[in-house]
C-alpha cells in the first residue's frame, strides 16, 4: 500500500542562478536561506559540465558519471524535504548534448551552471524527514502508514 500525506501549497518563487555556480549546492543554499523544508523544484537552462549518478540497485551504491561538455538542461525536477535536520534537495536531470542526445540521472555536486531559470513551490505539511530504508539502501521519506 502506498504511504500518502496531504500537503497544502504555500509560496512560489521564480529565479535565476549566477553563471558558474554549482547547481545542486545553489538549490540547497536557496532552500536553507529561505527556510524551505518542504517543496518542489523545476528548472531549465544549460550547464558547462555535469555530474550525475546512477543508483546500482544490487550494489546499493551510486555510480558517478561526469560529462565534461556544455549541455542543455532540458529538465530538472526535484523535491525538498529534511535530512539530518536540514533542507535536503533530491533532484533528477535530463541534459542534452549538441546532437540532441540525452543523458539523465540523479543530480550530484559538480554540475556547473551556464544559465538556469527555476521555479520553487513550497508546501505546508509535516516535517518530512528522510530515514534509511532497508529495502532499497536509500534515505527515503519516512511516512507513517
Ligand atoms: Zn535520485
Amino acid at each position: 500500500m502506498a504511504a500518502i500525506i496531504q500537503i497544502r501549497q504555500k509560496e512560489k518563487f521564480m529565479g535565476t542562478m549566477k553563471h558558474g555556480v554549482d547547481l545542486l549546492e545553489e538549490i540547497t543554499k536557496i532552500c536553507q536561506e529561505r527556510s524551505i523544508h518542504l517543496g518542489s523544484i523545476e528548472a531549465i537552462g544549460a550547464v558547462q559540465k555535469a555530474s550525475i549518478a546512477f543508483y546500482n540497485q544490487t550494489k546499493r551504491d551510486y555510480v558517478p558519471m561526469t560529462i565534461n561538455e556544455p549541455l542543455e538542461m532540458t529538465s530538472l525536477t526535484g523535491n525538498i524535504s529534511i535530512k539530518d535536520g536540514n533542507p535536503f534537495v533530491h533532484a533528477h536531470v535530463t541534459l542534452a548534448d549538441s546532437k540532441g542526445n540525452v543523458y539523465g540521472g540523479h543530480l550530484a555536486p559538480g554540475t556547473i551552471v551556464f544559465a538556469c531559470e527555476f521555479i520553487i513551490k513550497t508546501f505546508d505539511g509535516l516535517m518530512l524527514e528522510r530515514r534509511f530504508d532497508e529495502d532499497t539502501g536509500l534515505s527515503l521519506w519516512s511516512l507513517q502508514e
